[in-house]
């Protein structure tokens, strides 16, 4: 195609605003599917991401317009994730487009994460098509919130199309827009090739799939190709475009997005960020490519019985066929046994992954307090990156240790701004800027990353009711005053609960955790002392008295379902014990009891 009728665009907005409700309708639009192919969310391919509604992997799909000019463009449509622990995963999408369309929700206005995509995409060069969505509800308000952007964004919202995704309203004039505002892509086809490795995934049919965007050149069937990172060389054996099924039109040009297929078997060998070129007549220098994702939560994942180990590692090793974020490596606990510690993009990164695991292999798995990457810096001048408690050196050999830090923006209605200051505070925030915007609060802050890995979102939610949206970027680290706290139970450490805490978070912390886990584990036959210490140092102390009654004492002979029932919970609870020592724990104990800050 022409590149002057090629358009590719990304849609970029706050989680719920719309994105992938407004994608479903282009691509109904330009029918890409016929009726019964089209359900709600194609593009929201995974089950949890459907139920979550969170879009998590980035999808493209290629339409086909014909416009009011009479001239027919191949637009290329690049979903974006919304959640800011995929921030990472925006970029790449956003580098592959040379415009962006910004869907805010008319009812709800700007918020954390339309900032941070729209900023990205200011970043990206991009062109952007401000949308203003859900225009049929009744407390919409397009005029204040056009105002908003402009005041928020700077960006000129006076010809903002609006639009109900839901109900199809002015869809045609988005693919208006789309062709008469964003610029075409840039491109040599004469020129050796040069295709950007934008994404890839493990498909069980077709092995691993790449995402491409040519740049230059030509990508074809048959051809040589090279991965001017890796070096490696492959012939393309399918090359072709998603609508969004996929179509294998054997070949893609400058300035179109598609995938190849290539006989690789494993997407570690796809680097993303990589070119591709051909091996024949190969490009002088490859395209930038993206900065590496990295892991900035880790935390343990066990298997609540042991006999599951092998199957824990087989479906880890699947889930990162998928996921190249995703990292794991064996480790033993003395506590939990033998297990596997794994790197995530953040939080919710971890509970999906967490929750796939437990739905789509059936495994029943402690996780143990999510970490982030701190620097110990010994007093032999080494530095070692440490994300595990159990990895912490004795405090005698450490000079220093620095922690991650965060930059979050958070937007929010004046009447919860005390709350939300006082939750910053508490979690040794540094307060950077405070400003008003469309009658809301635009809150700045710095705040170590290990106090927002816990239940940071959590609170921000309940404290705020909702109405409060988070975004954060790293950085970089800061030296702090941290220590390693460990959870004993009659006297026995149980590792999987030791954290790294700041010095003057630990008592607070430690008592709660210990008062916590004296309402979580059950009365047993003795005493349970349940502590918290720094090195021998005990911190806050439970005591779980002896137990006295039997559990079925409460139901007084009565109601026979209800004594099956908690007589089914018992042995469900019995599957899921931990020993240590002579203390039973339940499964449900730790889940609960990291689940905490
Ligand atoms: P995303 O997170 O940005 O992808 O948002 P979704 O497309 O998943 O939409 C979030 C919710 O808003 C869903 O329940 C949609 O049905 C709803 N929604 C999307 N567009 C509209 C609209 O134009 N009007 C109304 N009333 N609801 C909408
Ligand atoms: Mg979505």
């Amino acid at each position: 195609t022409d590149l002057s009728h090629i358009r590719n665009f990304s849609i970029i907005a706050h989680i719920d605003h719309g994105k992938s409700t407004l994608a479903d309708r282009l691509i109904q639009y330009c029918g890409g599917l016929d009726a019964r192919e089209m359900r709600e969310q194609v593009l929201d391919s995974m089950d949890i991401e459907r139920e979550r509604g969170i879009t998590i992997k980035a999808q493209t799909v290629r339409l086909t317009y014909k416009a009011d000019d009479g001239k027919t463009y191949q637009l290329n449509l690049m979903d974006t994730p919304g959640h800011v622990d995929f921030a990472y995963e925006v970029s790449r999408s956003l580098a592959a487009c040379e415009g962006s369309l910004l869907v805010v929700d008319a009812s709800q206005g700007v918020e954390a994460q339309t900032l941070a995509n729209v900023y990205q995409a200011i970043d990206h060069n991009h062109e952007i098509v401000p949308v203003l969505n859900k225009i049929d509800l009744p407390a919409a308000e397009p005029d204040r919130i056009k105002q908003q952007i402009e005041d928020v964004i700077g960006l000129d919202a006076s010809n903002a199309v609006m639009i109900s995704a839901k109900t199809g309203l002015n869809i045609k004039d988005v693919l208006e827009a789309i062709v008469t505002r964003l610029p075409p892509p840039k491109g040599d086809l004469e020129a050796p090739l040069k295709a950007l490795v934008v994404d890839s995934w493990y498909d069980p049919y077709l092995g691993v799939v790449i995402l491409v965007r040519v740049v230059d050149g030509e990508l074809k069937v048959g051809q040589k190709i090279r991965m001017m990172a890796t070096g490696a060389t492959k012939e393309a054996d399918r090359v072709g475009h998603f609508t969004p099924k996929a179509v294998q039109s054997g070949r893609l040009g400058p300035g179109e997005m598609g995938f190849i297929t290539a006989g690789i078997k494993d997407i570690r060998e796809t680097k993303v960020g990589d070119t591709i070129t051909e091996e024949r007549r190969p490009a002088a220098e490859p395209l930038e490519g993206f900065k590496p994702s990295v892991p900035v939560v880790f935390c343990g994942l066990f298997p609540t019985d042991a006999a599951e180990f092998e199957h824990l590692r087989e479906s880890l090793g699947k889930l990162a066929l998928n996921d190249a974020s995703f990292q794991f490596e064996a480790e033993t606990s003395a506590a939990l046994g033998f297990g596997f510690r794994c790197g995530f993009l953040g939080l919710l990164h971890l509970e999906i992954i967490q929750e796939r695991l437990e739905r789509e292999f059936n495994l029943d798995l402690i996780t143990t307090a999510p970490s982030v990457i701190y620097k110990v810096h010994m007093t032999d001048k080494s530095v070692i990156d440490m994300h595990n408690p159990a990895d912490m050196p004795d405090p005698i050999r450490i000079d220093h240790i620095d922690e991650p830090w965060i930059r979050a923006t958070i937007m929010l209605p004046d009447e919860y701004l005390g709350g939300i200051l006082a939750l910053c505070t508490e979690r040794r925030g540094q307060q950077i800027d405070l400003t008003y915007v469309g009658g809301r609060a635009m809150l700045v802050y710095k705040l170590p990353l290990n106090e927002v890995v816990f239940d940071f979102y959590d609170r921000l939610k309940s404290i705020s009711r909702g109405y409060a949206s988070f975004d954060y970027q790293m950085d970089g680290y800061e030296t702090g005053d941290l220590v390693k706290m460990s959870i004993l139970v009659n006297a026995e450490p149980v590792d999987a609960l030791s954290t790294i805490v700041h010095r003057s978070q630990a008592e607070h912390r430690g008592r709660l955790l210990c008062e916590r886990l004296k309402e979580l584990i059950p009365r047993q036959l003795f005493k349970i002392a349940v502590q918290a210490a720094i090195g021998s140092r005990v911190i806050a102390r439970e005591t779980i008295s002896a137990m006295r009654k039997d559990v079925l004492a409460k139901c007084y002979g009565g109601d026979i379902s209800r004594k099956r029932k908690l007589l089914d919970k018992q042995k469900e609870g019995k599957k899921r014990m931990r020993q240590f020592g002579e203390v039973e724990i339940p499964q449900s104990a730790f889940i609960a009891a990291l689940k905490m800050g």
